[in-house]
This record gives C-alpha cells, sequence and structure tokens, in this order.
C-alpha cells in the first residue's frame, strides 16, 4: 500500500517535470513595466514567464511554480520586443564592401574577424531579427554563428544590363547575384521572371528584391528592369506570397517604383529638388508620397546612408569611441591606414576636390535635411514607418554593426518621428510587414521570446534603446556586455552551441 502511494508521488513529480511550463529553460521576470505597441500604455508590474522559447503567461498576479529555471527581478526595468532591422547587409564588411569585393578579398583575415563579431554586435544593441534585402554570399557566416539575431533574407532579382549587376566590373564580384533574370522570354525557360521566383521561394528567402536605379546624381546612364519584366515579377511574387522590395531614393525612381506595385521601398526618397531630369517628372514631392501613401507602401528612412558617407569625410571618423564595442579592435588599427582611406578618396574625387567639411555638410545638412522633410510630412499624415537602415549602406565604415540601427532611429527621432512610431516602426510594423507578425514584433502570449530588459522607458527617450540591460534571445538571458567586442565573455558565447 505504501510502496503504490510512493510510486504515484513519483509519476505526479515525473508528469510536473516533464510539463513543458516546469521545464528547466523556463523563465520568470517579475514586477516588469511592458512596453509594446499593442498597449496603449505601459503595462506596470507584471510578471511574465517564457518557456520553450516562447511567452507563455502574462499575468499582474503572482506566478507561482513548483519550480522555474530562472527568476528575474524585473522592478524598474522595461520589457521591450528586441528590435528588427530589415534593412542590413551581413556580406558587406564596413571600409570594404560585399566579401566577393576587392578590398574585402584582399583583407580576408580581418574580413572573418568580423564575420565573427557581426552577429554579436547587433545583439549588443538589441536587434534580435534581421531582414537582409541582399544577401549576397557571406550570410550562412552569420547563421552558423552559435548565438545570432533570427535572420530573414530577400533574394535580388536582376538583369546583366541593370543596376546593381551592371555597377559590378570584376568577375568575382558578379557571382554574388544567384538571381539573373532573361527578359522577354516564356514563363517556361529557366531564367524567366516566374521559374526565377519558383527557384527563390524554394530557397526559403522571404521577399524578393529590384532596383530602379538608373544611376548617381544626375546621370542617367542605366537601364531599368522592363515594364513587362517587372509586371511579371510582381504576378509571381504575389503567388509566393512574397513581398516585393524596391531599392530607389530618387523621385523618378520612386515614380517607377510605386508604378510597378512594389510593397516596400527600402530607401528614404532624398535625391529631389536639385536635378535637372525633375523636370520631366510631373509629379512633385508630395504627389509622389500621397500616391506611395495611397498604395499603402512601406517607407524605410535608411538616413545612416547618408550619414555614413558625411561622417567619413570628418576629421578622426575610425575613432567613434561606440565602436570599440561592436567592432574587432584589429580592423579599428585598419581603419587609421591609408588603405583604408579608399572609398574616401572615391567621394574626394566625385565631389571634384571640395573640402572634406564641405561634402561632409552635403550629406548631413542638405541630403539628411531632405530625408527629414519626407519623415515630417509621413509623421503629420500619421503614416507607420518601417525601421530599417541599409547597415552598412556604402564602404564607409562610420556604419557599425548594431550601433547603425540603433543611430538610424536616433535620426527619426531627430527628424521628429514620435517615440511611440519609433517603437512600432522597429517591431510591430515590420514584423507585419514582412508577414511574421505571428511570432514577433510585440509583448504577448504565444510570440517568440526575443525581448530586451531597458534601464529606461523607450516612450521617453529613444536612449533607451542603447540602455539595455539584458537581451533575451528565444527564452535565453544574455548580458549585454557579453556581445560586446571587447570583452573576452563572447569567446565563450563562440564555444556554446544552440
Ligand atoms: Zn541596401
Amino acid at each position: 500500500m505504501e510502496r503504490k502511494i510512493v510510486r504515484s508521488y513519483i509519476i505526479i513529480i515525473v508528469l510536473i517535470l516533464s510539463h513543458p511550463v516546469f521545464a528547466q529553460d523556463s523563465l520568470l521576470i517579475e514586477n516588469v513595466t511592458i512596453v509594446s505597441s499593442h498597449l496603449q500604455m505601459p503595462l506596470k508590474n507584471v510578471n511574465v514567464l517564457i518557456s520553450e522559447g516562447r511567452i507563455k503567461e502574462i499575468s499582474s498576479s503572482k506566478i507561482v511554480l513548483p519550480s522555474v529555471g530562472k527568476i528575474l527581478d524585473g522592478q524598474e526595468l522595461y520589457l521591450a520586443p528586441g528590435i528588427m532591422d530589415s534593412h542590413v547587409h551581413v556580406s558587406s564588411v564596413p571600409g570594404m564592401g560585399f566579401g566577393v569585393e576587392p578590398v574585402a578579398q584582399r583583407n580576408g583575415t580581418l574580413s572573418e574577424k568580423y564575420y565573427r563579431q557581426q552577429p554579436y554586435s547587433f545583439l549588443y544593441y538589441g536587434v534580435t531579427q534581421v531582414l537582409d534585402p541582399n544577401p549576397g554570399l557571406q550570410w550562412p557566416k552569420f547563421t552558423s554563428s552559435p548565438v545570432h539575431p533570427d535572420y530573414y533574407r530577400c533574394e535580388v532579382i536582376t538583369s546583366i544590363d541593370t543596376f546593381p549587376m551592371v555597377e559590378k566590373t570584376d568577375p568575382l564580384s558578379k557571382t554574388m547575384f544567384s538571381y539573373i533574370v532573361e527578359e522577354g522570354v516564356a514563363d517556361t525557360t529557366v531564367n524567366s521572371p516566374e521559374q526565377i521566383i519558383e527557384r527563390i521561394s524554394a530557397s526559403g528567402a522571404s521577399c524578393i528584391k529590384v532596383y530602379f536605379e538608373d544611376g548617381y546624381g544626375d546621370e542617367s546612364q542605366w537601364p531599368l528592369l522592363s515594364d513587362d519584366t517587372l509586371k511579371r515579377i510582381r504576378e509571381s511574387a504575389l503567388q509566393h506570397k512574397l513581398p516585393l522590395v524596391a531599392h530607389a531614393n530618387a523621385l523618378d525612381m520612386y515614380q517607377r517604383a510605386i508604378d510597378a506595385d512594389v510593397d516596400v521601398i527600402a530607401h528614404g526618397l532624398w535625391n529631389w529638388g536639385e536635378f535637372s531630369r525633375e523636370t520631366e517628372v510631373s509629379k512633385t514631392m508630395h504627389g509622389v508620397l500621397n500616391q506611395l501613401m495611397n498604395k499603402s507602401i512601406g517607407y524605410m528612412p535608411t538616413q545612416r546612408v547618408i550619414a555614413g558617407l558625411g561622417e567619413l569625410m570628418l576629421h578622426n571618423s575610425h575613432g567613434v569611441p561606440e565602436f570599440s564595442k561592436v567592432t574587432p579592435k584589429e580592423l579599428l588599427e585598419w581603419y587609421k591606414q591609408p588603405s583604408a582611406q579608399w572609398f574616401k578618396e572615391e567621394l574626394r574625387a566625385g565631389f571634384d576636390g571640395l573640402p572634406d567639411e564641405v561634402i561632409a555638410r552635403i550629406f548631413l545638412k542638405d541630403r539628411m535635411g531632405k530625408g527629414d522633410k519626407i519623415l515630417q510630412t509621413l509623421t503629420e499624415a500619421g503614416y507607420p514607418l518601417l525601421l530599417g537602415s541599409d547597415f552598412p549602406g556604402s564602404p564607409s565604415f562610420s556604419n557599425q554593426p548594431g550601433l547603425t540601427t540603433f543611430l538610424e532611429m536616433k535620426a527619426m527621432a531627430d527628424a521628429g518621428v514620435s517615440l511611440v512610431a519609433i517603437l512600432a516602426a522597429a517591431t510591430s510594423n515590420n514584423a507585419r510587414q514582412f508577414n511574421i507578425d505571428k511570432d514577433y514584433g510585440t509583448v504577448e502570449v504565444g510570440k517568440v521570446a526575443n525581448l530586451l530588459l531597458l534601464k529606461q522607458n523607450p516612450l521617453t527617450t529613444v536612449d533607451a534603446w542603447s540602455n539595455i540591460h539584458q537581451v533575451i534571445l528565444h527564452g535565453e538571458v544574455f548580458n549585454r556586455a557579453d556581445f560586446a567586442a571587447d570583452t573576452m565573455a563572447n569567446k565563450a558565447l563562440q564555444r556554446t552551441s544552440r
């Protein structure tokens, strides 16, 4: 009789331990304030139970469990969704370009060091999801890191005559494009838009990227994909439920992208009101923006592209103190070398020898001012934004992983975007735009536990996004310092496996 009771106790204990809620990986955050864009205002003093990498329970009353893996005291902390940056290029090394490009090729060891640190640098700044709209060939280095933000990618469709393929001059650089479309061929042809999108879909990509770029500045030497090809890409992408993302940043290119019914324009509109060819465009900046809003096309400001060009021209551009947390020190050393100044010299040449300070001002004041004006126009209309930094945006080393995402949020705040709108842009809007809002974007039961414990309220100051206490990735808790490039701690991360 007694033995029977003991045995049923054992069975009950085994049942309790095997129940997912009581698993050893569970995490309980007590008395925390939740900041999430589905809430009208922050939810104070709640308890959040996380298990098996997801949010299991949110309660204002105490959650009592017989066993819990870890308990965190959330008093005076803010629990926010992890940040999603929907425009980053993980194959591109700041100061070098994509891994297959000549400067990165000449500095193989340094690039490898960079690729190893990069996922941790994003996490250091609370970026727990990234979308890469031109993944190149090195992205598996990012996803094979033992700890990394969740990774989504678009695949690029280009033709040999159009940007960005047309701009690549050496054979190795051309290899970064895997989907080269042939125009005017039957839909059964191997490189027709339809067959290419079939393959992109099968590859597990989340979206399609096309480019509307006929030349930089006032130039217009490159052709665009034909209207017929764009129409076929649009239809096939719809059939495969893949959002269509466009590169465009000048008024006339915006118009073409809007006419092609794209879902997202992945750059701010910086180029308007200064070029002669604009006289050919009947629409004004406001006219183009109204069409964008009427068609509900997603807008990514990407102000850091321009900032990265301007800051590169400033004295001591490699000496930003924040770099030491996100950039390997060997790479910081390299940025001081004459061989690392190649892109700065290219920019100087493009401006016919204007003084560096003048070039910097053209980007940081004039061009960014145009981006600010667009942000103000959209903000006045209450139009939702998407956070996308286009990190690193160019071969400038003024943009560094994670830090650039934070600076992009700061640039939005500087332009007058509200902190509520920035929270939504960085979390729920991005998740919804790319069809992953079932899993990400808010602090709600059932969502993936990619979360941040912040020391300040992000609805009070944008700096809260860089005042991070801990980063939670699929329910696993990391101290921010674990991810820093200048600590030994992340060496330990590299040995653990997930
Ligand atoms: Zn980009």
